[in-house]
Order: C-alpha cells, then structure tokens, then sequence
C-alpha cells in the first residue's frame, strides 16, 4: 500500500478548473486524463474579481487536498472561461457571465497564490479539446464542438490542433446569422443561432406559447421563479410528449440541423459532437433530428452516413478535462 501511495504522490497531476457564472469547478486529473477528485464552490461573482480569484485558489487547494495529491506534485493550473481571453498574457477581457470582469489579469494573479504555471483558454474552447482528447472525439483529425446551454457556443480542431482563430474568436457558431431580421439576440444582431436554439431561446417561446393560452404540462413541471425553465424541466415534458415543448424543441433543432449541415459544407469534419446543458439532459435524443436534418444539407452527397453527428461524452466535466489537456499540450 505505502509504495503504490509513493508511486501516486509523484505521478504527474494537472488541476482542471472550469469559472462559471454560478460556480467554480476543480478537479485533480491524473496522467490518463482521469479525474481522481473534485471540489465545487460558489462563484459568488457579485463580491468581485478580487474575490472569485481567491476562491479559486481555494477550490484549487482543496480538489488536491481532496485527491490526497502533494501540492508539490501538480505541475500546472487550467481554466475554462466564459468569455474571450488572452491566453499568452492570461487576461480575462470580458465576461458577461461574470460582472466587473474587464481585463482581469487571471493568469498571472492565480499563478502567483498556486505557485504553478497557469494557464486560461475560453469555456467551449476547452470543451471542444476535453471531447476531442479523451471523450468522443478521441482519434479524430477536424472535429466540431457545438455547446448549447443559456447560450450556444462552438469550438473547432483542425489537423488535430484547438483553432483560436487570428482574434482568438474562431467557431462562434451561435452568432451565425440563421435568420434574417429575426429575434434579437444578447450580442445586440438578429436572429443568431443563439437566439433561435438556446435553453434561453427555447424558454422565451415556450412562455410566449403559454402567454398565447397554449396547452402545456410546464406551468405543473416548472414551478414559479424566473429560473425555473431548465434543461432538466424540458426532457421531463419531452418524456411526457407536451405539445408546446415539442414544437418549440423540435425548432431549435431544426436550425441547429440547418447550422450543422452548413458547417459540414464549410469544413467536411469527421464528427460534430453536441454537448452543454441541454445535451447533458436530453442525451442523444435532442442530438438525433439535428443529425437527420444536418445530413439532409450536405453537399457532398458521398459517404453522408460517415459523418458522425454525436452527444458529449464526458457531459459537465467537458471543460476541466479540456483544460486538463491545455496544461499537458503547454508544459
Ligand atoms: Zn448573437
């Protein structure tokens, strides 16, 4: 027992960390990209970036606490932001998730409390590299990540490599325009993917159709609180086959299908792998008629079937491990 525990205190750890509106996510990943613990606090971002950074260094501290992993044994510190980031100077520009965040020097804040390299790569970014190393992207040259949640967010690896693009803003793919003069989207343009295919798109038509005097289960299944709509909430009246919920699921993916085949014609990938949110609750079931439609716009008629269209595999955990692999890939 005391010469395996030996052989584990020297094992090369890395620390995933995922900052989110809501929460701070770290977990002690081991050479084979396994997760031996984790620690989850509250953002509490209203206190201010000063004291997020710290609570950071907290979770950070107590997931290898937690792993029984030496501090000295953690070679370095990955996060997954949401937002765009500088990642040679680990600056932090702007978040809207995460108020007061203007150019917040994460990187080098972190690394000074760690005593660790640390290094920032945005949330879907880090996403999109976690399916492509370890879930079920793993052996696939140009692969496509697609995350829908609150929001709809892409990432994309090509020849094996995450492509930030020349402004660090490649594979926005919730901000290409679907529809012409549509609904308003958060970034201020008209009908985004985004605002068309979102839990909070979805949301927004459910309680227009409710509005309207339509027939649903939701009023039951959701309860009162303006958060009360979420992705678990919507694979419940799904089961229970609700007609509002149908139509207005059964939309989102008709252009998420519509944007995936697109991008298929764009970049001819091997896979496009579906996570987020409301993947992680509907499983491969929202994923099926996105693939049906997306394969009904390819081009190039010719092996159609072997464009793999697929859910996440590594569900939540998608980003920590993603930049589990960013520390691995920097140091
Ligand atoms: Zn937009």
């Amino acid at each position: 027992m005391k010469r395996g525990q030996k052989k584990t205190d020297r094992a090369p750890y890395v620390i995933g960390m995922d900052l989110g509106g809501t929460k701070i996510l770290a977990a002690v990943v081991d050479g084979d990209g396994r997760i031996k613990a984790e620690a989850k606090l509250k953002t509490r971002a209203g206190e201010g970036p000063g004291a997020v950074v710290q609570r950071m260094e907290e979770a950070a501290r107590q997931a290898a606490q937690q792993a029984r992993v030496k501090w000295s044994a953690v070679k370095g510190v990955g996060i997954g932001v949401p937002g765009p980031v500088d990642p040679e100077a680990g600056i932090v520009h702007h978040t809207p998730n995460l108020q007061g965040w203007e150019d917040v020097p994460l990187g080098p804040q972190l690394s000074k409390a760690l005593g660790v390299p640390v290094y920032l790569e945005n949330d879907v970014n880090l996403g999109t590299l976690g399916e492509h190393a370890l879930g079920a992207g793993r052996g696939t040259r140009d692969m496509v990540g697609i995350f829908v949640g609150t929001g709809v967010g892409g990432g994309l690896i090509l020849d094996g490599q995450l492509r930030q693009g020349f402004r660090q803003a490649a594979a926005e793919v919730g901000h290409m325009i679907v529809m012409a003069g549509g609904p308003v989207c958060g970034c201020g343009q008209r009908g985004c993917l985004e605002a068309l295919a979102s839990r909070t798109a979805m949301e927004r038509d459910i309680r227009i159709g409710l509005a309207a005097g339509r027939e649903s289960l939701i009023p039951k299944l959701a309860g009162k609180g303006p958060n009360s709509l979420t992705s678990g909430v919507l694979a419940k009246a799904l089961r229970r086959k609700d007609p509002l919920v149908t139509e207005v699921v059964g939309r989102a993916q008709w252009y998420l299908g519509l944007m995936t085949g697109s991008i298929v014609n764009m970049i001819d990938p091997e896979m496009v792998v579906f996570g987020g949110g409301v993947v992680e609750a509907l499983g491969d079931s929202f994923v099926a008629p996105i693939r049906v439609t997306a394969r009904q716009h390819f081009i190039q008629r010719t092996g159609v079937e072997s464009v793999r269209i697929v859910a996440s595999q590594l569900g939540d955990h998608a980003a920590v491990l993603g930049a589990a692999v960013l520390v691995r890939q920097q140091t």
